[in-house]
């Protein structure tokens, strides 16, 4: 048996290891997997549901923590790993693991990008108590928590890609007077000392509101890559086998590879992916090759959505 870890328990990595096991994996791999949110594999892209309470948390979960152990899976949950030595090929973890591997996945995603604005930190570096970004299932709690206070009216959401309009929906459907607005146009500032108060942004009048959700785009997960001498330019450079540039047993999927410059930060893509790579790490198709989104030559079958 080859030793397979997994860096990253979201769509793509559980994917990932689905297709595995769904090609015989299981008989191939002792699979272990890390995870820095402590939880199973749920589908991201339905947060705003929850967050408006059309959902709840359990109705958008992928891979409950059962699936993990009927499968043989060792999964990490809460667990971050810190850094790959890709010549002894050990991960190293946060919590002073060192685990060897033989064929190394890494699909560590993307993260809220946050805009420089003054008053968004606390002097310890976190985010300031009524400032949200809007990625996982604990910003989503967290949100829902904050919108119950009574006392707490107004929102005001930075961006307008998807990720924002699905928090200004969804904290409207929580009861709150919600301002969506686009970043950008000259410095930002949180207003308020003791609470917010207020934001500024640019030369715009400043908006009076008790909380801010910042979902004004992301940035892919590199830093694993980047402290382990990886291929890294916006995100982790991946060939058609999914394999990072000039090594031989890592591969990257999902937001954190980026393939002939694009990292595209959907989940369309990841699909084929995974797909694709599950058919080179098992051998059950050495020819299959992701050529981007739609163009992969690869059987329509294999890449089934099981979610879209
Ligand atoms: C609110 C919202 C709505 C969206 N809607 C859509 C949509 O409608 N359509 C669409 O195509 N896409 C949508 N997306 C984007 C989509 O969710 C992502 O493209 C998809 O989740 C990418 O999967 P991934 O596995 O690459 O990354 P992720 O799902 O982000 O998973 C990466 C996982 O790796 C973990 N991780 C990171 N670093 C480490 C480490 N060092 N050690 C251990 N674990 C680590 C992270 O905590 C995370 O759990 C949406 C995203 C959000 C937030």
């Amino acid at each position: 048996m080859r030793r397979l870890v997994v860096i990253g328990n979201g769509m793509a990595g559980a994917r990932t290891v689905e297709d595995i096991l769904a090609r015989g994996g299981a008989a191939q791999f002792e699979i272990t997997m890390f995870g820095d949110e402590p939880y199973g594999n749920y589908n991201r892209t339905l947060l705003g549901r929850v967050l408006s309470g059309k959902e709840s948390e359990a109705d958008i979960v992928l891979n409950a923590l059962p699936w993990y152990w009927e499968n043989n899976i060792t999964l990490h949950a809460g667990v971050r790993v810190d850094r790959v030595d890709k010549y002894s090929k050990h991960v190293f973890t946060g919590d002073g693991r060192v685990v060897p591997y033989d064929v190394l996945i890494i699909a560590t995603g993307s993260r809220s990008y946050l805009p420089p604005m003054d008053g968004i930190h606390t002097p310890s570096g976190s985010l300031r108590h009524g400032v949200f970004t809007f990625r996982t299932m604990d910003d989503t709690r967290r949100m829902v928590q904050f919108a119950r206070e009574e006392h707490h009216r107004r929102a005001v959401v930075i961006g307008g890609g998807l990720p924002g309009v699905e928090a200004a929906r969804g904290l409207r459907s929580r009861g709150m007077d919600v301002a969506l607005v686009r970043s950008g146009g000259g410095p930002a500032a949180i207003l308020g000392k003791d609470r917010i108060t207020g934001i500024r942004l640019g030369s715009q009048a400043a908006l009076d509101c008790d909380m801010v959700v910042v979902a004004a785009g992301v940035r892919p997960n590199v830093d694993v890559a980047v402290v382990s001498a990886l291929e890294v330019e916006r995100a982790i450079v991946v060939d058609d086998q999914l394999r990072v540039m000039d090594e031989e047993d890592i591969y990257a999927v999902g937001d954190c590879a980026q393939y002939r410059g694009e990292a595209y930060g959907l989940v369309a893509p990841l699909w084929e992916q995974a797909a694709v790579l599950a058919d080179h790490v098992t051998g059950a198709d050495g020819s299959s090759a992701y050529l981007g989104p739609g163009r992969s030559l690869l059987p329509a079958s294999r890449v089934a959505p099981r979610i879209q």
